[in-house]
């Protein structure tokens, strides 16, 4: 899968079960939305909880998602004002652009974060779940 942000070919970073895509060169994840699901589902936290739409217009360029190519949409995803990132339309999955997922991460794990989410325990899952495979993917090579 080639990473929708730079076009080099991503790498393939498996934890616990769960695939994500990676790009060395960027540092941007994707989340293909059975992995999403498994690792949302396994926390009981609905995805549609975590990722809404995003209102207005974003200055964001527009990117393309890797599995069907069409342009994704932006949308919201975490607690507070939200991280913006791009969701396929056709329901492929999420892009975080690097850095984004290190910052959704870091919003999980701030104790006021928790309020109109599936509580607190869910979210430090969540948030230590994706500290650990970036983690990974930086002290893994
Ligand atoms: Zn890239
Ligand atoms: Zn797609």
């Amino acid at each position: 899968m080639k990473c929708p942000a730079c076009r080099e070919e991503m790498i393939v970073i498996e934890y616990k079960d769960i695939e994500l895509d990676v790009c060395s060169s960027c540092k941007g994840v994707w989340f293909d939305a059975e992995e999403l699901e498994l690792l949302l589902g396994s926390l009981r936290l609905p995805v549609e909880e975590l990722v809404r739409k995003l209102g207005e217009k974003s200055s964001e360029e527009v990117r393309k998602c890797p599995a069907c190519r069409k342009k994704m949409e932006k949308a919201l995803v975490g607690p507070g004002k939200g991280e913006v990132i791009d969701r396929c339309r056709r329901g492929h999955g999420l892009w975080f652009d690097g850095g984004e997922l290190d910052k959704v991460v870091h919003r999980l794990r701030k104790p006021e974060a928790v309020s109109g989410l599936a509580g607190k325990e869910a979210e430090e899952k969540i948030g230590s779940f994706l500290s650990d495979v970036l983690f990974a993917e930086e002290g893994g090579k």
